[in-house]
């Protein structure tokens, strides 16, 4: 009997249109296998799950984003009944409602398997302030930076304005705390635009981080497995924009994938050990993609953060970095459904 893999996407977060394209390479992969029976569910931008018939006409549309329903307030949400049929789910949603343990939560609570980290590692990975505190404490060397509320940044701008200048200086980032794809951070230069970046962002998020800026090489790597997680081959990106903002990201020709990086031996070993290290610290299980800031001056290697369900189109790092480490996307998607079974038996 055929596996039914409910492959989940779309979603309510800035990265819907980026999780389309993952799951089209993903669903095309799929089913080109006959041990799979493909039951796709997008998950509309206001929250609404569609059923697989659906859904499926989502996946064959060259143009993203179908019409959501107009009058969202009076349906209330359900689960399509075609969701109690699955076996394994495929949550191929990227940010806030998708990366970061909610959606990780319902799969729990219906009893499924499901491929990728669990509540915990989504929820802590998705939050930066959480997961560079858990960084420090396992030793993962990282930039310097401070974390507050909104709250607090309200009741003393000018302290901490003051705070943040000696304790970092510039050029520093500001960040919400709990999102991806570089949407909501700022790199600033003086304090008139520190508190510009910092107003932006807690439109974001209650939380907020500002890290001390580097120049430094952008170096990523891939993580595959539970128990024994394995490290890929090392990969860098490549941008001649001021840093890797959202549009740098998404517009074609803006950023160059380079794979392998070309750094020293023990650079790269230091990055896969590094890599392997952060998944075990967030308790991750089946997949992660890890960034780093390579300092070359001092050669230094800075973990930057750790994305749980990092993008999956046919051009994305991760499933790069597994084609020219020895798993082709196909492979690479049976291995992370079987690891989804494996966790869960
Ligand atoms: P992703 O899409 O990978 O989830 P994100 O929204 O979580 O991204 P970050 O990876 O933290 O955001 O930062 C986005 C980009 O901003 C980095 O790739 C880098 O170009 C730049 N950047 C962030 N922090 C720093 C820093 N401390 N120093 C220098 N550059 C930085
Ligand atoms: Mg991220
Ligand atoms: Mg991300
Ligand atoms: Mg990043």
């Amino acid at each position: 009997e055929k596996l039914r893999v409910g492959l989940l996407f779309g979603g309510q977060s800035g990265e819907h249109e980026v999780s389309i394209t993952s799951a089209k390479a993903i669903a095309s992969a799929l089913s080109q296998n006959s041990r799979y029976d493909l039951q796709p569910f997008y998950i509309q931008k206001d929250g609404l799950w569609c059923n697989p018939t659906k859904s499926q006409a989502v996946l064959q549309q060259t143009q993203a984003e179908p019409s959501a329903s107009s009058n969202s307030q009076v349906i209330q949400w359900q689960l399509p009944i075609e969701a109690n049929q699955i076996d394994v789910w495929f949550p191929v949603l990227h940010g806030p409602n998708g990366e970061d343990g909610t959606v990780q939560g319902l799969l729990q609570l219906m009893q499924k398997p499901y491929v990728g980290n669990g509540v915990l590692a989504s929820a802590v990975g998705m939050d930066k302030i959480l997961m560079k505190s858990l960084f420090a404490q396992a030793g993962l060397a990282q930039v310097k930076y401070v974390a507050l509320s909104r709250w607090q940044w309200q009741q003393e701008p000018e302290s901490w304005g003051e705070y943040i200048e000696t304790e970092l200086g510039y050029p520093c980032f500001v960040k919400p705390s709990n999102l991806g794809s570089s949407v909501g951070i700022s790199k600033v230069r003086d304090l008139a635009q520190l508190e510009v970046a910092i107003a932006s962002a807690i439109g974001y998020d209650s939380r907020i981080i500002v890290e001390q800026g580097v120049t430094a090489r952008e170096i990523e790597c891939a993580v595959l497995g539970n128990d024994q997680p394995q490290a890929s081959i090392v990969g860098e990106i490549t941008y001649k924009s001021d840093f890797y903002d959202y549009e740098t990201k998404y517009t074609a020709g803006m950023a160059e994938l380079i794979i392998p990086a070309n750094l020293p031996s023990e650079v790269i070993e230091a990055v896969q050990a590094m890599s392997v290290k952060a998944f075990q610290t967030l308790a991750g299980s089946g997949l992660a993609r890890v960034d780093f800031f390579y300092v070359e001056s001092t050669a230094t290697v800075l973990i930057n953060e750790i994305n749980t369900l990092p993008g999956f189109t046919a051009l994305s790092m991760y499933p790069k970095l597994w084609e020219y480490s020895g798993i082709p996307f196909a492979d690479l998607c049976d291995r992370l459904i079987d690891l989804a079974l494996e966790k869960s038996s």
